[in-house]
């Protein structure tokens, strides 16, 4: 059997946050929602039953909308159609607001075994900036009280970069999270994503941003403070204690089969990506008189891969394995990239060690730079 990642989106919020590009609408998650994803199920799980989910991503949006019910007919549904793996990591994100006792008991009941809360930063003043509906000491509860129940596996997501976000108000972020009981930490630097509010606000020039040397600071507190503190930077933007990468992020990174169900949800199989529309009331019009959603198809060309092949590895500690490149395209990776990487080794963004090449400290640093390299343009 195949290794399958099945990354369900569940796109409702309670409100927008400013800052944010992924598709969700504000309302609850609702009856005709719950048959077109367990219908979605239905039509796909036929082709996937020679693959075998050793992880599972309940992605959003936010999933912890859905009520203790939903949530377990979702799970319910999951289980009845596709074969999971005798050990499955299974994620699920969740919103501080949403994390009752009675919740993470209901989940952890239902197989869940790591959550994923984006509590982005310890100061209230910025969380309000952001949009976010929760204070610092309620996500601070929410974590513990995660912990306190069983979970095991916590990751939290901070950012930084945010209109007005000082140096030291992400350092003190950085050293309250370190110190909650989670194995994982995600940080992002704000990206103005078009659309959103933040975006609007910089194209009017009402969005304060951090100088370059404030930048910078940040950058360096992030890779000084978390691994001091035993996280691990294993990918460009993930820092793991010892044992809890994230099994399910590491297939996209390494080109690996994942199906997502839902609105908006992107697929690869083999060199193909499938990325279902958004829009959930003809997502669930679709599929609830029998047709399957409207969805995009990318047949991916070798060139396409290869370029994703490196980019990809090179967001990862280990960077790319030169062998398994030259497996794989048939030529070794100077072939493809010889001019390139001897450029950027001379500039110290990339380096090679035990047939890897993989990015410097400064190289990480500067990573869209490195992987625009790696577009070809023949
Ligand atoms: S950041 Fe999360 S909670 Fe906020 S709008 Fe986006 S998906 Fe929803």
């Amino acid at each position: 059997m195949t290794d399958l990642g099945l990354y369900i989106h569940i796109p409702f919020c309670r409100s927008r946050c400013a800052y944010c590009g992924f598709y969700s609408i504000g309302r609850k998650p609702d009856a005709p929602f719950l048959k077109a994803l367990a219908k979605e199920m239905e039509m796909r799980s036929p082709a996937f039953q020679d693959y075998l989910c050793d992880t599972i991503y309940l992605g959003g949006g936010t999933p912890s909308s859905l009520s203790e019910n939903q949530l377990a007919e979702v799970m319910d549904n999951i289980r009845r159609r596709f074969h999971i793996s005798d050990h499955p990591e299974i994620t699920m994100e969740m919103n501080p607001c949403d994390m009752t006792d009675s919740y993470l008991r209901h989940a952890r009941a239902l197989g869940i075994n790591r959550i994923s809360i984006g509590v982005e930063s310890h100061d209230n003043r910025l969380l309000r900036t952001i949009g976010r509906l929760h204070t610092a000491s309620e996500a601070e509860k929410a974590v513990k009280r995660a912990w306190d129940l069983g979970f095991r596996n916590i990751s939290v997501d901070l950012m930084y970069e945010l209109p007005g976000q000082s140096v030291m108000d992400f350092r003190k972020s950085l050293l309250w999270a370190v110190h909650l009981p989670i194995t994982h930490v995600s940080v992002y630097s704000l990206i103005l994503e078009e659309g959103t509010r933040f975006a609007q606000l910089a194209d009017r020039g009402k969005l304060p941003r951090p100088t370059e040397e404030e930048s910078w600071a940040m950058y360096q507190d992030m890779c000084r403070i978390l691994p001091h503190y035993g996280f691990e930077r294993y990918e460009i933007s993930s820092f793991a204690r010892k044992g809890y990468r994230s099994r399910h992020n590491r297939k996209y990174w390494e080109l690996s089969d994942y199906l997502g169900l839902g609105p908006a949800a992107s697929s690869r199989i083999g060199r193909t990506r499938f990325t279902i529309s958004p829009g959930v009331r003809m997502y669930e019009k679709d599929l609830l008189t029998g047709s399957a959603p409207a969805e995009e198809i990318e047949k991916l060309t070798e060139k396409d891969e290869m370029e994703e092949y490196c980019f990809l590895h090179l967001r990862m500690k280990e960077g790319i394995p030169l062998d398994d490149f030259e497996h794989r395209y048939g030529h070794p990776l100077s072939f493809w990239y010889g001019r390139q990487v001897a450029m950027l080794k001379k500039q110290k963004l990339l380096t090679e060690e035990d047939r890897h090449l993989f990015l410097t400290y400064h190289g990480a640093a500067l990573g869209n730079y490195v992987f625009e390299q790696f577009l070809r343009d023949e």
